[in-house]
């Protein structure tokens, strides 16, 4: 059994059964801060339909997509859904990202800071921010999505109410800030969602059986 402040040895199990997982699946750091945008509320597979086509017509850089027409960035970006929404999202950011000095310019800015900055730009909510500062500007922050949340409440590290800002303060504390953990952390969480701790769980082969409060409160508990 779990609760908050355990989330070291939940990241041990997890780390145990499935290894590094080396996030984020991209090239460069504008291309996760493209797909941390896409990404949402879409399954990754869109996503990197979505990131083809952009590279496809050479338009996967900051200066492409602010100086296309809107309509024909939604295209590009199509099979990643909401697409119109999208890429009026992936444009306010460009010419923000632009305007800032790129790159460069904003790795120098402080983690705070550079998160209030990214929160201020249209449709970047705290998940795509922080997944913006973690996998693009390798900053020591978490993210806490519909995974985390769902599996920190089963297995007992969360009461399922807390704000979005108390869980990440949660997780950075106790993970002492550490990039590469927090990195290695919000992937494995993302990759056990998929294999068992999926909407409906798959307890009976799950590697957290013994320790989640979820599996230990079912009917006639006793997987092995
Ligand atoms: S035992 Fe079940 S509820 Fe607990 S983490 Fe595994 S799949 Fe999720």
């Amino acid at each position: 059994m779990m609760q908050a402040g355990q989330e070291r040895k939940l990241f041990s199990l997890l780390m145990k059964a499935y290894g590094k997982q080396d996030w984020w699946p991209a090239d460069t750091p504008f291309e996760v801060m493209v797909g941390a945008i896409l990404t949402q509320n879409t399954a990754w597979s869109n996503v990197v339909k979505a990131i083809f086509n952009l590279r496809k017509n050479n338009a996967l850089n900051p200066q492409a997509i602010s100086a296309m027409p809107q309509a024909q960035l939604a295209d590009m970006i199509k099979p990643s859904g909401y697409f119109n929404i999208k890429a009026k999202r992936l444009q306010s950011f460009c010419y923000w990202y632009l305007q800032q000095g790129s790159y460069d310019t904003l790795s120098k800015i402080s983690t705070d800071n550079l998160r209030k900055d990214l929160l201020s730009v249209h449709g970047i909510g705290p998940e795509t921010a922080d997944d913006i500062l973690l996998y693009a500007f390798d900053r020591p922050v978490f993210v806490i999505d519909a995974y985390t949340r769902r599996l920190f409440t089963r297995a007992g590290l969360a009461s399922g109410h807390e704000s979005y800002e108390v869980l990440r303060h949660q997780v950075e504390q106790v993970m002492q800030d550490s990039v590469v953990d927090l990195n290695e952390f919000h992937a494995l969480i993302v990759w056990h969602a998929k294999e068992s701790c999926r909407k409906k769980p798959i307890c009976m082969h799950c590697t957290l059986q013994h320790h989640c409060n979820y599996a230990q409160q079912l009917d006639g508990y006793e997987f092995g």
